[in-house]
């Protein structure tokens, strides 16, 4: 494959890197699980890899506790998240990693890579969305700005990002003490193992010691252009008794999810079945 590859290992070099490549074609790489079968179907001539990969700057690579909440490095990996014990307690993240790919995959894949590719089908993505994760994004002249994750993704394959921008780090915020955590990843394929979900609905639902569900976070993929937050359904069950739910209240969260879906049809699945499955799982949760 013939690109030319830029291996900054400060932060320093990585912004200078940018500044001077502004004018030409350059992409970023990490674990390369997704970019380099991309290039493979379509290599971009003259194309310039600025390679994250050596670069040794703990607010990329590692997670941490911080007075704001957990933040997770943009260039670790599924194997990280998986081991890290401060993430244990979101369980909607781990079993999103649990089930991406397979083990040599997770190894090398990160997160940032995750969600800079922007699929709709991207589980890691799905499940810090519903998290209310936020994106802090490094621009060249050295500041950061923050996105939510809600806002991050503008299209297949497209986000906030600008040309002079990169994702440092995600965070998920401290969340509001709870009593009870129902929280999961659903995903839905045509096999068991090294699949790409055909919907995939994640979740992270908190109660009071009374039952109250005084936290809501749910989230789509697969069945639209993006990731998406399905607010109206998080919302819906905010202030609810979790152990009185109605069979109604179940099927008007599960409705309220649909509102947020508008698959395609295509080999793997028909929207029909998409929806049907997004349905079935949504109520399914409660
Ligand atoms: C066999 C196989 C199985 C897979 N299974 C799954 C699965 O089950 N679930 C799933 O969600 N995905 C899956 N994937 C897709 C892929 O592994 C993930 O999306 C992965 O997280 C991408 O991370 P990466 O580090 O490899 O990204 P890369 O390939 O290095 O980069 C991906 C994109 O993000 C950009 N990028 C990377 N890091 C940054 C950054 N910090 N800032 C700005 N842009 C950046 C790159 O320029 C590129 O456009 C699979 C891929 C393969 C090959």
């Amino acid at each position: 494959m013939d690109f030319r590859t830029i291996s900054p290992q400060t932060t320093e070099e990585l912004l200078e890197a940018i500044k001077q490549n502004q004018g030409k074609h350059f992409r970023f790489g990490a674990g390369y699980t997704d970019l380099i079968p991309e290039l493979e179907m379509q290599m971009e001539n003259g194309l310039i890899v600025i390679n994250l990969a050596k670069l040794k700057d703990s607010n990329f690579t590692s997670i941490f506790l911080s007075e704001d909440g957990i933040r997770i490095g943009a260039l670790t990996t599924m194997t990280d998240v998986l081991s890290n014990k401060h993430l244990q307690k979101f369980p909607v993240l781990i079993e999103a990693v649990e089930s991406f790919a397979s083990v040599q995959i997770r190894s090398v894949a990160t997160v940032g890579g995750n969600l800079c590719t922007a699929s709709p089908a991207g589980d890691v993505s799905c499940a810090l969305v519903a998290l209310g994760a936020v994106s802090e994004i490094l621009i060249a002249n050295g500041q950061i700005r923050t996105v939510p994750l809600t806002e991050f993704f503008t299209g297949v394959k497209t986000t906030v990002l600008k040309k002079n921008e990169l994702l440092r780090s995600v965070l998920i915020p401290h969340q509001k003490s709870a009593e009870r955590i129902l929280s999961g990843f659903i995903k839905i394929g045509n096999r068991n193992s090294m699949e790409i979900a055909l919907a995939s609905l994640a979740y992270h639902i908190t109660t009071d010691k009374n039952g109250i569900i005084t936290s809501a976070g749910t989230a789509v993929g697969s069945v639209a252009e993006t990731i998406r937050y399905t607010e109206s359904a998080c919302e819906f069950l905010l202030g609810k008794n979790m152990d009185q739910l109605s069979e109604e209240d179940k099927e008007t969260f599960a409705d309220n999810v649909l509102k947020y879906a508008n698959p395609i049809s295509d080999i793997r699945a028909s929207a029909w079945y998409r929806h049907q499955v997004l349905w079935n799982i949504s109520k399914s949760i409660l």
